[in-house]
Formats: structure tokens, C-alpha cells, sequence
């Protein structure tokens, strides 16, 4: 799958733990909103998203928003949790991560894209030469742009076995 894997593969946000990002060697987290932190335009994040921000932070790693999403709905989302963030960041183009690895002053190496599109997040990831954690969209999806591109995404996810069975896919 090469350019389209993620390093790791989980169901939602908040089973990521500090001990896998230790693992991984990771320092500072770049994360998606819509669909990973929160429902596309709802201001409320899912259920425990701001206690797993707060825990990431006093393990003690770097955290940016980076969203293609609008300023508009990105900035006041990311000041509700406390974080800085990166909108319009044209994933899977490399401009929006330079911007926010420029805010984290870290290797690509060490830092972590998550998200939940293999198109976006994930392809930018490796094209940044990041490391990336695919995650499951959690909530349901409409309008025919993102429905093509779920359809796009089926083979990779199929490979990664995690659809709806809670289990989680480790590459590398
Ligand atoms: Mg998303």
C-alpha cells in the first residue's frame, strides 16, 4: 500500500495512548477535527476528546490543530479545547504541515498526522515523511465529494482489517 498506509491504524481518537506515541517515537501531534475530534460542523467534540487533549498535553507532547477546513469553523474549535491550529491546510499538499511543524519546531520523524481520511491525512503524512494514525470516522458522512472518497478509501482500509472490529493495525 506503500504511499496510502498509515503507520497505525485505530477506531477512534481516544485509544491512542501516551505508551503508543512512545513507541512510536512521536513528540507533537498534528490533528485532524471533523470527524476525528468532533461530528463536520458541530462545535461539541465527541465524548471524551477534551480529557484525552488534556491527558496527551501533561504526558507532555506538542499538540496542533491541522484542518482543511475553514478558519471560520477550525479557530473558534480550536480555542474551546486550548489548542493552536492550522486551517485551510490543503492536505494532502505539504503547506499546512510546514506551518505547523514550523509551530512545533520538531523532525517530521517525530511528529504524528491523525486523522480520519486516507486521502488527506494519511497520504499527507507520508508525503511529509511524518508518521500517521488512520482512524475511523465517526459520524455518518453526506454529500457526494466525501462519499467518493470513502469509496476510494475501501481497499486500504479493507487491508488494514479494522472496519468495525475494534482492531487495531500496526505497519511499522
Ligand atoms: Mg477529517
Amino acid at each position: 500500500m506503500g504511499i496510502l498506509s498509515p503507520t497505525v491504524a485505530m477506531q477512534k481518537v481516544t485509544d491512542i495512548t501516551p505508551e503508543l506515541l512512545r513507541r512510536m517515537n512521536i513528540d507533537a501531534v498534528l490533528l485532524d477535527v471533523d470527524n476525528t475530534l468532533a461530528p463536520p460542523t458541530e462545535k461539541k467534540p465527541y465524548e471524551g476528546v477534551v480529557e484525552w487533549i488534556e491527558e496527551m498535553r501533561k504526558e507532555g507532547f506538542a499538540i496542533v490543530i491541522c484542518s482543511n477546513n475553514f478558519n471560520s469553523r477550525i479557530k473558534p474549535f480550536s480555542d474551546s479545547v486550548g489548542l493552536d491550529c492550522v486551517a485551510m491546510s490543503l492536505k494532502p499538499f505539504p503547506f499546512g504541515f510546514n506551518r505547523a511543524k514550523k509551530k512545533l519546531k520538531e523532525k517530521p520523524k517525530n511528529v504524528v498526522v491523525i486523522g480520519d481520511q486516507i486521502y488527506t491525512d494519511i497520504l499527507g503524512a507520508n508525503l511529509a515523511g511524518m508518521k500517521s494514525i488512520l482512524l475511523v470516522p465517526q459520524s455518518e458522512e453526506h454529500g457526494l465529494s466525501i462519499k467518493i472518497r470513502r469509496s476510494m478509501e475501501k481497499n486500504v482500509r479493507k487491508k488494514l482489517k479494522i472496519l468495525k472490529r475494534g482492531e487495531n493495525y500496526v505497519d511499522k
